[in-house]
């Protein structure tokens, strides 16, 4: 049976070196690869019962969906050139990690590939909260690829 790989994108640079560390290291002939990117909308609605920037949250959304584009064309065309089977799936939630561990069970992924940190620009931990999340929750095992890997 060909082995699912899931592979976490959000457009950063490790998350992009996650994915050639596995075509380099782990990669074997057959393996399908499942491209997962979780939307996440920077939205703030403001208090409760304030009126709602509705012009704000439409350009909101519009930029989230572009960058989504980008990245999905991106990561298929580099599954393209690398000629590895594969496919990308967008998902849209607050909570990546909880989805990346539901798609990978969904999937019946045999394993995940991630990068130790993401976009996020606070470097307060050595893993980002969607790495840890998905260390501690995941069923099946996970690859956290560093930055200098
Ligand atoms: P934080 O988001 O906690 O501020 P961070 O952005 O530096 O920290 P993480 O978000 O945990 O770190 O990113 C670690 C890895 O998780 C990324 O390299 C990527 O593989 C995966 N990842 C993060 N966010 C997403 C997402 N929205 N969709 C898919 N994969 C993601
Ligand atoms: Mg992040």
């Amino acid at each position: 049976m060909a082995r699912q790989i899931l592979i976490a994108v959000d457009g950063s640079d490790q998350a992009e070196n996650a994915f050639n560390w596995y075509l380099n290291n782990v990669h074997k002939e057959g393996d399908q690869v499942i491209g997962l990117h979780c939307a996440e909308y920077n939205i703030s609605f403001g208090f409760p019962g304030a009126f709602t920037n509705t012009d704000a949250v439409c350009k909101a959304m519009k930029t989230a969906e572009d960058k989504m584009d980008q990245l999905t064309a991106k990561f298929a065309e580099k599954l393209r050139s690398s000629k590895v089977k594969g496919d990308i799936i967008k998902e849209t939630g607050a909570k990546p990690g909880e989805l990346i561990v539901k798609v990978s069970e969904q999937q019946k992924a045999d394993m995940i590939v991630m990068g130790t940190r993401g976009l996020g620009a606070v470097r307060r931990a050595l893993l980002g909260s969607v790495s840890e999340y998905v260390v501690r929750h995941a069923t099946t095992p996970v690859i956290v690829v560093s930055e200098d890997s």
